[in-house]
């Protein structure tokens, strides 16, 4: 029914517009459709009708045996019987398997009509085979999935496995949202650069039809980075780089800083660089929310489920090469217990902070040669601090980056501001077991050095706080993207370390770029790939906040 719907044959729109009508109707819709009499005869009727047409056509587009007067009984079986579920019942979970070489287009239409016929709520349907498999629907797959879609609307299937729909500890949902030009890596510049024009052209690219056009509440206010003496240089050699490159970054020295803002303290500070144009914070809910809606309206389908395993080929199984292992499939688990083994041809590893052990399922960091080496990715705790400062400067209040570690920025228009810092040095890194919120931190840490800068805080109040993971690379904290050296099929994106949100957009449409072109077409990420864990060469970004 899915080709059927994208079909360009006039004659088949009838038949389309009941499947999408039937399609496009919500799951309580659906089942109260279904339990007045008279619509369950006409919803298996536009089933059954829809069946027979779809299959007449896929058997004259494939030249396929098709069993047309099975249907009916399919059709009257599958509305009558609703999941059970077998989570719970103490027997092994049923494994659905995946897609075998061969399929008639029967079997097509069986699969492509299985979330209709038995009732079960979206995303519980796990197709058996898909082009690209995106492991993590936060931010980051989202916007792979996004840029697949776009560029290659009926190209490719996507498909995106998400075990937590509601991102209760994604990164995304607990990020601080900031998005800055001023960074130390060329690439970097250029990604926020791209992520600004596509958050500030947010409508044009995120709109779908019938729903209010996104609004991701995008604040623009420059970041202000202060120095000390001895960072003065890299940041004027920095400042040069970032507006060779299309930002508007202007360099203030110390009296220049205590002009425009008399409200700092410039003790130990020789000089500052402050964005112009462009940066700023957005609401990263309403970004991952936009981003979903659109892909749902493009095509993608979300499964909410874990993926806890890979199935390989082996050498003999997929023919010559000189690899003995292939990602063929991954096995998902869905919220009913079920195990499914959905074949693919690119899988993109988006897991965020879990994104090492999506890798150790495909044994990289387990086996021999390039599997040696693991990804370098792992959680790191985060807080984030909201503060009351009734006297505090509010609104010409840049994104404040501090020379000791901290920084601050304002939330809303209430005297409220958000802070936080990262760690000095590994010893310091909070557990990782829960994520609980050092309270004690904002005290002895960030606190003192806060008041000491900007002596308003010192009449100020924590009000409250969060935790959060950063996908941390131990390795330079920066971006791991492009197909893993061994798996081929296996793709990254994940490493952010911090600034994953305002990057996502980019990297998305780099990871598209590797998938459908073979190669960067625009920014070139090259040198973020993974390779360079195996040369040992890293690319330290000096402006990790
Ligand atoms: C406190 C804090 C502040 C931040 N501030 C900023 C900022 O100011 N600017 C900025 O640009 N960035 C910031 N970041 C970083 C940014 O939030 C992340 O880089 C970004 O959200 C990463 O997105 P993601 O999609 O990779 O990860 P996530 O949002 O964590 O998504 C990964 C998803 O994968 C799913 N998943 C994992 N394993 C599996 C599996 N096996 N099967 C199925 N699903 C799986 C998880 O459930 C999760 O939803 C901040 C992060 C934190 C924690």
């Amino acid at each position: 029914s899915a080709k059927l719907l994208n079909s360009e044959d006039h004659t088949e729109q009838i038949w389309r517009s009941r499947v999408r009508s039937l399609c496009s109707v919500g799951w309580d819709k659906r089942q109260q459709l279904v339990s007045s009499t008279m619509c369950t005869h006409q919803f298996k009727s536009i089933c059954f009708q829809a069946t027979r047409r779809a299959l007449s056509y896929w058997s004259h587009r494939t030249g396929s045996l098709a069993k047309p007067e099975s249907i009916s009984s399919v059709c009257a079986v599958r509305l009558m019987s609703i999941d059970s579920g077998g989570g719970d019942s103490g027997h092994p979970p049923e494994r659905i398997p995946r897609a075998g070489k061969y399929r008639s287009a029967w079997t097509i239409l069986k699969e492509e009509m299985e979330g209709i016929g038995t009732m079960k709520p979206p995303g519980t349907v796990v197709p058996r085979e898909t082009d690209v498999l995106i492991v993590g629907g936060g931010v980051i797959g989202s916007a792979v999935a996004y840029w697949i879609k776009e560029r290659s609307p009926k190209g490719s299937n996507v498909v995106v496995v998400e075990r937590d729909p509601v991102y209760t500890r994604a990164s995304t949902m607990l990020s601080a949202g900031g998005i800055r030009h001023q960074f130390s890596i060329p690439e970097n510049v250029q990604l926020s650069l791209f992520a600004t024009e596509f958050f500030t052209n947010i409508k044009e690219h995120l709109s779908v039809i019938h729903e209010s056009p996104p609004d991701i509440g995008f604040n623009h206010q420059g970041y202000l980075f202060l120095a000390p003496p001895r960072d003065a240089e890299l940041m004027i050699e920095n400042v040069k780089m970032q507006n060779e490159l299309g930002a508007k970054i202007a360099f203030l020295t110390k009296s220049q800083l205590a002009q425009k803002y008399p409200w700092l303290n410039l003790d130990g500070v020789e000089c500052g660089s402050l964005g112009l144009e462009g940066e700023g914070w957005i609401d990263p809910w309403s970004l991952l929310r936009a981003l979903k809606q659109k892909n749902i309206s493009l095509g993608t389908k979300y499964i909410h489920g874990e993926l806890f395993d890979f199935e390989f080929l082996t050498q003999q199984d997929h023919g010559a090469g000189d690899r003995n292992l292939r990602l063929d499939s991954g096995v998902i688990r869905t919220k009913d217990g079920r195990e499914h083994e959905i074949r693919f041809s690119v899988v993109v590893n988006c897991a965020g902070p879990w994104a090492a052990d999506v890798a150790e399922m495909a044994k990289i960091g387990l086996g021999d040669e390039e599997l040696v080496y693991p990804l370098p990715v792992e959680p790191r705790k985060r807080f984030v601090y909201v503060t009351h400062c009734p006297d505090g400067p509010m609104l010409d209040f840049p994104f404040l980056v501090d020379p000791s570690g901290f920084y601050v920025r304002r939330e809303g228009y209430g005297g409220n501001y958000i802070v936080g810092k990262s760690p000095a040095c590994e010893e310091d890194e909070p557990d990782i077991g829960n994520f609980e919120v050092d309270y004690d931190m904002y005290d002895e840490q960030i606190w003192p050095d806060l008041a000491k800068r900007i002596p308003a805080f010192n009449n100020s109040k924590m009000k409250s706080a969060w935790a959060g993971y950063y996908e941390y690379n131990t390795f330079d904290q920066n971006l791991v993207t492009g197909p893993h050296p061994y798996h081929r099929q296996m793709m990254f994106a994940c490493g952010l370390s911090g600034h994953g949100l305002q990057h996502s957009i980019g990297v998305g449409r780099g990871v598209s770029e590797m998938i459908l072109d073979t190669d960067y077409q625009t920014i070139d990420l090259t040198r973020f790939h993974f390779d360079r864990f195996i040369n040992s060469t890293a690319i330290e970004e000096q402006k990790i906040v």
